[in-house]
């Protein structure tokens, strides 16, 4: 007799989310979260991958992977995802308990809203730390630094949630939810969903257990709605009142009604084949973006002047470091001797900070005596990561001769 093996499956599956869930926002690789967009800094933490909000291309890559692979998973496997991974459904199976309020004493009722509020508290906390690091959560909720920001977000939030869990719940998903929407355009005749079985119709008794069960309360003998989330209760529950006749369930997940694969049809493999040439990209983007960014821009307080038999010109050297180390860049000037870099050539950054630095170049005058722009190539070398890159900066002709003293 069959009974209830999907929903066997869907609890594994859901405490397998749940332990991911909890678990991703502590998990650090290369002293990056495993999973996080950080707040504070404006970066995605990828597995262990740092991409600051203006790297646009990587950025740009990434969402497209997410589009492309939301498109096939969808086109291909239909509600799959409604059914087994959505938060908002794995979350209302954790919460079911509030389904039967109405049915307990006041002291009963009054414990489930209590539970209810606590956990919806607390998978707010949870979605908060994919937002905010874990060390900087704790600390100014529970360390001397509170911070009223956090707790009031916390508690909006899980608010909402209770709300949600106890109010709304299913019917988010047959109603407004964004990607039910997009279900009735993405499906095609052979996506995967939950389908009587035709050929069986006729053996079906009417107990209404499938509506019964049925998460979003629709009749899917009635045919294809675009409520179903794919949840498979329906299946187990006509699995068991047809297991004591000896029978299958006349439910199944089915490849459109007649149950013929296509995987390799024009939508699915084009999505596909979009989906892995896009997380390659991602990839090579991703790896080959470097981690301290230098832009050199002239210093706009200080003209252009002689002293004594040298020109100086100033600039400005803006440097990023997304990485989690000190980094430590020094300066020179490509083909030229007879130059000075004052006050420093070399320059240190802390982690994950954004620094500028003055700084002045001196050439002789002798140089700027048939030009008035001298282009210079201004190497920058990254020493902790031995790598240089050439920044081209033009140098100007103090516009009077007068010498004047620094
Ligand atoms: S019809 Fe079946 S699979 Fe669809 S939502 Fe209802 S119980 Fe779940
Ligand atoms: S559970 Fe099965 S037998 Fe009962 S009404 Fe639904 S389809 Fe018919």
């Amino acid at each position: 007799m069959m009974t209830n093996n999907f929903q066997f499956y869907r609890r594994i599956v859901r405490a397998i989310l749940v332990i991911l869930g909890v678990t991703l926002p502590f998990i650090k690789i290369n002293g990056n979260h495993l999973l996080i967009f950080n707040i504070y800094t404006f970066e995605f933490h990828l597995f262990g991958l740092s991409l600051q909000i203006n790297q646009f291309l990587p950025l740009l890559a990434l969402f497209l992977f997410f589009t492309f692979l939301f498109l096939y998973i969808t086109v291909t496997f239909g509600r799959i995802w409604c059914g087994w991974l959505c938060p908002q459904s794995v979350s209302m199976e954790l919460t079911s308990f509030i389904q039967s309020f109405n049915k307990g004493n006041l002291p009963v009722k009054t414990f489930k809203i209590i539970l209810l509020y606590a956990l919806s508290v607390m998978i707010a906390a949870n979605i908060l730390l994919y937002f905010i690091p874990y060390e900087i959560f704790f600390d100014r909720l529970f360390g001397n630094e509170f911070s009223k920001g956090i707790f009031t977000a916390l508690i909006t939030l899980g608010t909402l949630l209770f709300l949600n869990f106890w109010l709304v719940r299913y019917k988010f998903c047959a109603t407004v939810c964004p990607y039910s929407m997009l279900q009735s355009i993405l499906f095609d005749k052979h996506t995967l969903a939950v389908w009587m079985i035709p050929e069986r119709r006729d053996e079906c008794i009417n107990c209404l257990s499938c509506v019964k069960v049925c998460s979003t309360k629709i009749d899917i003998r009635q045919g294809q709605n675009s409520a179903c989330i794919n949840c498979a209760k329906c299946i187990d529950a006509c699995a068991n009142v047809m297991g004591k006749l000896g029978k299958k369930s006349l439910f199944a997940y089915r490849f459109g009604e007649e149950n013929k694969k296509r995987f390799t049809r024009f939508s699915s493999t084009v999505s596909l084949f979009l989906t892995v040439i896009s997380f390659i990209i991602f990839i090579l983007i991703a790896v080959s973006t470097k981690k301290v960014q230098v832009e050199v821009i002239p210093y706009q307080k200080f003209l252009p002047r002689y002293i004594h038999d040298f020109a100086a010109n100033g600039y400005v050297l803006v440097i990023e470091n997304g990485d989690n180390k000190d980094k430590t860049i020094a300066i020179e000037i490509e083909d030229l001797s007879g130059y000075e870099i004052t006050p420093n050539s070399i320059f240190k950054v802390k982690p994950k900070s954004k620094e500028d630095f003055t700084f002045f170049v001196k050439l002789k005058r002798d140089l700027l005596e048939n030009t008035p722009i001298l282009n210079l190539k201004l190497k920058i070398v990254n020493k902790e990561d031995k790598t240089s890159e050439i920044k081209n900066i033009s140098f100007r002709r103090p516009i009077t001769s007068r010498r004047s003293k620094k």
